[in-house]
């Protein structure tokens, strides 16, 4: 496609959260948009080197997608929950001419992930803290994968926080100023640190590795890998399973 066409296009599915890159030029041109969007998952295949059936949750406009697919043998099955998005997505793959990515258009607090088949690896970045219900989540891709890298935030201050299903969160109404990264509902729950490792526990992933972390009064920061122990499989050792 040539420059002119891209450009025509990208200014249709506009306005765009973020600017992508194509051919080392910028797009849309002439637009007061944001830069493209410097992925959380960049240490992704530095955890996971062997990941090939990856699924993303929380895609926006595909710039972490791009990244996962790119890498040769790898295919991306990768969820949003906006449609405007997932258009924009969908053009920046096709020109990249990025086959090997399925998009669905789907809320992950309502969508059943077992219908997409099992994956190596899932990807959840900028997604956990715009959910009210974000252990089920967690449960969730426990169902489809063994591996999760997960970036997101928590919260760090204990004064504001309350129970509820045996975690300790917090109320968030959304106020972030791109409305399109937001969570598709007006208020989430933020689970504190202790929680946020409890509920990984619960889902049935073991010690997570912490890639990066941020500490602050309220609004932290944490990038992690975590897996789930492996099953034995039936008969291998004369048992049924293995710890979960
Ligand atoms: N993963 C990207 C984008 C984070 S912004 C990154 O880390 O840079 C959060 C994205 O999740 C937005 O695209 C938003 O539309 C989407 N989203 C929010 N709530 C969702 C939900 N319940 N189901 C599916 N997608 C959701």
């Amino acid at each position: 496609m040539r420059p002119d066409e891209i450009q025509r296009r990208a200014t249709e599915l506009g306005p765009w959260v973020n600017g992508f890159e194509y051919d080392s030029v910028t797009y849309p041109r002439d637009t007061q948009v944001a830069p493209p969007r410097v992925g959380r998952a960049l240490p992704f295949f530095d955890v996971f080197p062997d990941a090939t059936r990856i699924l993303e949750l929380g895609a926006l406009e595909g710039a972490d997608t791009i990244r996962l697919a790119s890498r040769p043998g790898v295919t991306v099955v990768a969820v949003e929950g906006r449609a405007d998005n997932l258009s924009r997505a969908s053009f920046v793959l096709g020109l990249h001419g990025l086959t090997n990515v399925r998009l669905v258009h789907a809320d992950v607090e309502q969508f059943d992930l077992r219908s997409l088949g099992r994956f190596d690896v899932v990807l959840c970045t900028g997604l956990l803290y715009h959910l009210q219900r974000p252990w089920d989540l967690l449960r969730s891709i426990a169902d489809v994968s063994d591996g999760l890298f997960l970036s997101t935030h928590y919260w760090g201050d204990a004064d504001t926080t309350f129970d509820t299903e045996g975690y300790v969160v917090k109320l968030v109404h959304e106020d972030h100023p791109e409305p399109r990264t937001r969570a598709l509902t007006e208020t989430t729950l933020w689970f504190d640190r202790p929680s946020l490792l409890k509920a990984l526990t619960d889902a049935g992933f073991g010690t997570p590795q912490v890639i990066n972390e941020r500490v602050a009064p309220s609004v932290c920061d944490i990038v992690l890998a975590a897996r789930r122990a492996h099953q034995t499989v039936a008969g291998e050792q004369g048992t049924s399973a293995g710890p979960a």
